[in-house]
């Protein structure tokens, strides 16, 4: 017995009883409060729960079921719940049928470049814009992203297109006010593992797009999920944007197979970032196709008008009409494996 799923509007007293029930076993509780339902992880050696004392439980009022999962992430496993996760970003889809393009460039820069390149990607297809106003830079003298500014910007592009917003946080401190502009917190690569960070996003009602850590096994990479979804916050999506191997010549190695695994081990979204996967601009459209070729949910894209001149990235960005011509060819493909984009 690794998991008490609660029925919908149990009141606290009976929940109360369940929590006692299990410390008068030995056991402690974490309580995921969701927006659609609580569900209760079961702390400690839950070997020894006897079957006629699960069944007990069972039975006591407000349980709805009580699951035992052997794998180490619970909540995120596709054991816990059959059916793909939905989330929904403002009316847009994303684990559905329909394949969803997030695109933008790397770093929000100024107000007209967000908003002139929010409207092409627009106009190109895609349905969320992405762009960093907090950047994880390697350097520290690297440009680091404008801070609040940069969210402003990328919420007038927003009022601008209708395309919902997709933008990183790095630090707990600054999650109250990216929350104020944002439709989706992304957690980037660096971060995959910083455990405040992601039970505080974990506190929050917005969707959370978790990259790969970058050395991130997919067994790590969903207990971090797991994290998460252990707050409360049920949706989270993942994605794989490269990891490093002993390969040089992509900045990356995109990890394509992790696509279909991941379908089996877990009903959550799976979205590709091919940009920051290879690192170079003319590779992005045929892992592009690749990505959508074996089951992604969504793509998230670095596009800039001018790559020569971008703050961060350029060499990986694509020009507003290749990203055109890129968004025609993967509706082909969509088509090819019964998806639609
Ligand atoms: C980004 O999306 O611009 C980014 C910094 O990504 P990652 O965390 O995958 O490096
Ligand atoms: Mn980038």
């Amino acid at each position: 017995m690794d998991i008490i799923v609660i029925q919908p509007d149990t009141p606290e007293e009976n929940i109360r009883h369940i929590l006692k029930k299990l410390e008068s076993k030995g056991l402690s509780a974490n309580i995921s409060r969701g927006t659609e339902r609580t569900i209760i992880g079961v702390i400690g050696d839950t070997s020894k729960v006897t079957d006629d004392e699960e069944h007990a439980i069972k039975a006591m009022p407000g349980v709805e079921n009580v699951l035992r999962i052997l794998k180490p992430y619970k909540l995120a496993s596709r054991d816990f719940k059959k059916t793909p996760t939905l989330i929904d970003v403002d009316g847009v889809i994303i684990g559905g049928n329909k394949i969803q393009v997030m695109a933008g460039p790397c770093s929000v820069e100024n107000r007209s470049n967000i908003v002139s390149i929010a409207e092409k990607v627009k106009s190109a297809g895609a349905t969320i814009l992405r762009g960093g106003a907090f950047k994880p830079r390697t350097s520290p003298y690297a440009f680091q992203g404008l801070g609040e500014e940069g969210l402003k910007y990328l919420a007038e592009a927003k009022k601008k297109t209708g395309l919902p917003i997709i933008t990183e946080v790095m630090d707990p401190r600054d999650l109250e006010v990216i929350c104020e502009y944002t439709d989706i917190i992304q957690i980037g690569t660096r971060n995959m593992q910083n455990f405040r960070l992601l039970l505080e996003v974990g506190s929050v009602n917005k969707p959370v797009l978790l990259k790969r850590g970058l050395s991130a096994t997919i067994k790590e990479w969903l207990m971090s999920a797991e994290y998460i979804m252990s707050r409360g916050n049920h949706n989270v999506m993942l994605c794989e944007r490269g990891i490093r191997t002993f390969e040089t010549a992509t900045r990356n190695t995109l990890d394509l197979s992790a696509v279909p695994l991941l379908k089996q081990l877990t009903h959550l979204p799976v979205v590709v970032d091919p940009s920051h996967g290879v690192g170079k601009w003319d590779l992005v459209a045929p892992m592009s196709r690749a990505a959508v070729a074996v089951g992604a949910d969504a793509l998230i894209i670095e596009v800039h008008t001018n790559p020569e001149e971008a703050f961060s990235d350029g060499e990986q960005s694509l020009r507003p009409e290749m990203f055109t011509q890129l968004m025609d060819d993967l509706k082909r493909v969509a088509q090819a494996v019964g998806r639609e984009i």
